[in-house]
């Protein structure tokens, strides 16, 4: 099973993609690898709450998600995490601002393409629970949930559901 029809470079039918990790075109030689994606997560708490967004696109349009996203090229995992927050929620963060927690491996089903993730989690104590949407588009609402009443069915991404299951629940 493959997301590739023909070979991008010579059309050729004649492939190998073994679970979707290495193209190999037969005819061609042609060759990608379909690395995994690098990506942040971010954990706000405020006294013993912990704070979803409610996703607005699809994969998991619904689902209770983390803030954060992918890294862009060149970036470092933190100043993607500083901007992805910037961008979400119009929060200014410094790199200090940020505990690293853990990292969690995902599964990103994105218009058929099966992307792998490598999420990287850090956590950020916040003093305040004023917080507001930025990105309209990307997000429906924020959600402030005490530690004791996550339901972890709600969550969409697996890396999320087990990195929270493991670290935050009460
Ligand atoms: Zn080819």
């Amino acid at each position: 099973m493959s997301f590739f029809k023909f070979c991008p470079s010579c059309a050729s039918t004649h492939f190998t993609f073994p679970d979707n990790r290495r193209f190999l075109c037969e005819d061609c030689e042609f060759t990608y690898y379909h690395n995994i994606a690098a990506a942040v997560a971010l954990v706000f708490t405020f006294e013993d709450k912990v704070l979803f967004t409610v996703r607005n696109v699809d994969p998991d349009k619904g689902k209770w998600d983390l803030p954060g996203g992918f890294i862009d090229p060149n970036e470092t995992a933190e100043e993607a995490a500083c901007r992805e927050i910037r961008e979400e929620l119009g929060l200014n963060l410094q790199v200090s601002d940020l505990k690293y927690v853990t990292t969690s491996p995902n599964n990103y089903l994105y218009k058929n393409v099966p992307y792998k993730t490598m999420d990287i989690f850090y956590e950020c104590q916040l003093t305040s629970d004023i917080i507001k949407v930025e990105a309209e588009d990307e997000i429906q609402e924020l959600i402030w949930v005490k530690r004791s009443e996550i339901d972890l069915d709600k969550i969409g991404f697996v890396s999320i559901r087990k990195v929270i299951r493991e670290k935050y629940l009460k």
